[in-house]
């Protein structure tokens, strides 16, 4: 089960989406996104589990539903940048705005989400999710960095239209 609430940003339709993609999760997301506007975006952060029948109803709706649209990705977090890694299809022509990532201190090795925009990694990789100090402990020098079994699965990523070469 997928919802999908709509929400205002500008110009733009934002869906947040809240729990599974799994069968039929495309029949719940049509119906959500009823006569959205020409820009839009899903945010991901609270979608856990993908699987493959949502896999492919996933990107049925989104083929359908990008047509003349311009649509963001947001908060991806890292079972949605899995998909998209192995299967670009599962972004189609949307653009990847932003993804959450685990980070974790190198002293009390607690773990946080925090959010990295897709012009932030591509300023500066993972060393953008690093942090000089942890919340948590606070200790001199407990710097907070990102887990870096995600730097595979993120060098795999087009990121989205933009980062397509021209011509
Ligand atoms: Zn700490």
């Amino acid at each position: 089960m997928i919802e999908a609430v709509r929400a205002t940003e500008n110009d733009k339709t934002v869906f947040k989406l809240r729990g599974s993609l799994v069968a039929g999760c495309a029949a719940q997301l049509e119906t959500a996104t009823t006569a959205a506007g020409r820009a839009c975006a899903f945010d991901f952060a609270d979608v856990t589990i993908v699987n493959s029948v949502g896999f492919r109803e996933w990107i049925a709706f989104l083929t359908r539903f990008g047509v003349n649209r311009s649509i963001v990705f947001r908060d991806c977090g890292y079972p949605i940048l899995v998909m998209i890694a192995m299967f670009p299809a599962f972004l189609g022509g949307a653009v990847l705005e932003s993804i959450l990532l685990e980070v974790r201190c190198v002293d009390c090795r607690r773990s946080a989400m925090q959010r990295l925009t897709a012009a932030a990694y591509a300023a500066s990789g993972l060393a953008a999710a690093r942090k000089p100090s942890c919340d948590v402990c606070k200790r001199p020098g407990a710097s907070v960095t990102a887990l870096e079994e995600v730097e595979d699965c993120l060098d795999r990523i087009a990121w989205g239209r933009e980062a397509e070469p021209s011509g």
